[in-house]
């Protein structure tokens, strides 16, 4: 009996803790968590535990189809590859814009590499997109406003030195555990958390101030923390005065904010909002910990620049236990966006707009016409592909069928297409409504590397086979590549493919095969051999022009729906413990299924009683966009007034509710987090 340890990366949430495959005789058996990662150390969550189990599943794709008269049929892997070549050659020769390419953040920084210069050095688009749209491009844009840099401030490990810690639009218990594990070593320690949620969620419970507010006003409710603060006097002159500018023109708005004034707006108690300023303001070290409750919104970046003012008012930048840290939901989220998978940012954050990046890219993959300015955004592209706009599209490792706003208009829009292609591990709700599916390689049968959510770079290594023919993406986009006639896609491993991001990406130019197969990885920007990697950014300067933080006032704005006599009820979304995203991977988990098989909504108990609705009755919940039936689930803690669905489950898909018809103006982000409901029993 042959029994191989392989050290690895959870392939599920942002954390990104180490774990070893277990392959007995070249079989994956399970994993145990590694030992020596200091972000996990020696621990796992359920998910994390069962995160094998897919992987061996009978129903994995194993061979590519090709669909004729609506049906499957299987194909070679020549055959399959030279009809999307041809396809996409005739695309890219009517307009390269006709094509949209949407990668993803389960796949490595290397595939997502890949993907995004195929499309921009082979095809000639700027239409390169992933689901980061839907989670945090709000945090990127947010925080590259403020602080010149899109990303988590501090590092994980170094939550456990705060003595506040402030949690908004996160529950952190449920979806970053190990995350949360740091959480509850503070507070062990004596540091003070805050938790501002509708929901009493299992991380609110924790809280030694709870701030109850409603769905769509966070802005309110960090202004009047921050009238608080200046009112009495709590800010951090000193760091205010060298290291910002603009604080004039925010106080100048916050003074509008008294807490007394936005409770009936945000239905925080006045007193409990002053409290938490006073807490948050008065700690030595305070960390601000959020998800996409603050990042879903038409306001989205309005939100994530909120917390970064509240940051530097009170000084809680650049140092140990403080930061303003986005909690990222996927595996590879940052890398995915780290490498570019973006219509408005080249690898490394370099902008589609600077003629001097382009010229840079241009030279490095060397193509001639790559446009200077930014492609479609997600919601975009279905918006133009329902329009005739977008001809083809091709989706790695994505299933916007299930993760995508209004999820009638994406099928729609997917269905407007001439030709898609999805490569994916199984067949999701996406791939079925493909004309090409390409089977490909799972986490644990590739290398390559992941970059979690404290902009941590580390390896993940093959363990197992692929199962049939299934291939590793990146082996997938080159092959296609060549095909097509391109230059500059000869890899013949992720580490080559690594070795050109270093060239490009100078976050990662200090990042050498001996130094990321340490356990602990390293932090970006590391830019050049010597440098340590950076855990805490901002340290001494911001990464804006002038090196100073950037104060922007911001005004509320309610939501881009309110309920009404015929939708009296706000409905939210979000996830659970034991699933992730669409579903795909954790459905098919035995263990995890068993848990917690389908959806469900949580309902106040005195809206329930008011309706005659128990746990466990079917009901209907209905918006603007359409209906699901679900069971309810009656619970004391969720505001009245307020419905939350999980969205992992396509058989009551909460995103059939939800709406794409207003974005952010700055990152294109819908409003996930408030749609205006009704129920039925
Ligand atoms: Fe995996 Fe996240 Fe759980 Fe860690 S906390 S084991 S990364 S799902």
């Amino acid at each position: 009996m042959n029994i191989e340890y392989v050290p690895n990366t959870c392939p599920y949430c942002g954390c990104g803790c180490g774990m070893n495959i277990i392959s007995v005789n070249g079989e994956i058996e399970g994993v145990e968590p590694w030992k020596r990662h200091p972000m996990n150390e020696g621990k796992l969550c359920p998910k994390g535990n069962f995160a094998y189990q897919f992987v061996s599943r009978d129903d994995r794709l194993k061979t590519p189809l090709i669909k004729e008269n609506g049906e499957f049929r299987e194909a070679s892997w020549d055959e399959a590859l030279d009809l999307i070549a041809s396809k996409l050659k005739e695309y890219r020769e009517e307009d390269p814009d006709l094509l949209a390419f949407l990668a993803s953040a389960r796949c490595t920084n290397e595939e997502n590499y890949s993907l995004q210069k195929f499309a921009r050095a082979v095809i000639g688009t700027q239409n390169i997109d992933h689901c980061a749209r839907l989670c945090h491009g709000p945090s990127v844009a947010g925080l590259a406003q403020t602080f010149g840099s899109g990303a988590m401030t501090n590092s994980i490990i170094d939550i456990e030195e705060a003595s506040c810690i402030f949690i908004i639009g996160s529950n952190t218990a449920e979806q970053h555990p190990l995350i949360w594990r740091r959480v509850l070593r503070a507070k062990s320690k004596g540091a003070k958390l805050i938790v501002a949620d509708p929901r009493i969620t299992p991380t609110a419970k924790q809280a030694d101030i709870y701030l109850p507010f409603k769905p769509g006003t966070d802005i309110p409710l960090l202004n009047a923390m921050m009238n608080v603060i200046i009112e009495e006097g709590l800010e951090d002159k000193d760091f205010i005065e060298k290291r910002t500018k603009g604080f004039e023109e925010l106080k100048e708005v916050v003074k509008k904010y008294k807490p007394e004034d936005v409770e009936e707006l945000t239905l925080t108690p006045a007193d409990k909002i002053r409290e938490a300023a006073r807490v948050y303001a008065e700690a030595d070290s305070a960390a601000i910990l959020f998800a996409m409750g603050i990042t879903q919104h038409i306001t989205g970046t309005d939100n994530v620049i909120s917390t970064a003012n509240l940051a530097m008012l009170t000084g809680n930048i650049g140092k140990p236990g403080a930061g303003v840290n986005p909690l990222r939901g996927q595996n590879n989220v940052q890398g995915a966006c780290d490498m570019g998978a973006l219509p408005a940012f080249y690898p490394g954050y370099q902008k589609v707009i600077d003629e001097e990046a382009t010229e840079k890219m241009t030279c490095a993959w060397g193509c001639s016409d790559l446009k200077c300015t930014p492609g479609l955004t997600v919601v975009e592209m279905m918006n133009a592909a329902e329009k005739g706009e977008l001809k083809a599209m091709y989706i790695m490792g994505e299933n916007p069928m299930v993760s995508d706003p209004d999820i009638q208009h994406v099928k729609e829009s997917l269905e407007s297409l001439e030709f898609l292609v999805v490569q994916d591990i199984f067949m999701t709700e996406t791939a079925e409504l493909a004309d090409v599916v390409l089977p490909a390689a799972a986490w644990a049968e590739k290398d390559g590397t992941y970059t979690s959510t404290e902009r941590r770079v580390q390896y993940i290594r093959k363990a197992v086979e692929a199962p049939g023919d299934a291939r590793e993406d990146w082996d997938i986009i080159c092959d296609l590549a060549k095909r097509m006639g391109a230059e500059g896609f000869d890899f013949n491993s992720p580490a080559e493919i690594f070795e050109e991001i270093r060239e490009v990406t100078p976050q990662y130019a200090g990042m050498n095969p001996e130094r990321l197969s340490k356990p602990e990885g390293l932090h970006w920007p590391c830019p050049d051999e010597s440098h340590p990697g950076t855990p805490i950014l901002h340290t001494e300067q911001f990464a804006t022009p002038d090196g100073l933080g950037i104060f922007f006032p911001i005004e509320h704005k309610d939501p881009a729906e309110v309920p009404d006599e015929e939708y009296p009820f706000i409905l939210t979304t979000g996830r659970v413990l034991f699933h992730y995203h669409t579903g795909s991977m954790t459905r098919r988990s035995e263990t995890l299924d068993r848990e917690l098989p389908t959806g469900f909504f949580e309902i106040n108990d005195e809206d329930a009683s008011e309706l005659g609705i128990r746990s466990g009755d079917m009901v209907k919940v209905r918006t603007r966009r359409g209906e699901i039936e679900i069971t309810a689930r009656v619970t004391p803690d969720i505001m009245k007034g307020v419905l939350f669905i999980p969205f992992h489950f396509a058989e009551c898909a909460a995103n059939m509710l939800t709406s794409s018809s207003e974005l952010d103006p700055a990152a294109k982000m819908p409003e996930l987090k408030v749609s205006a409901a009704s129920i039925e029993k």
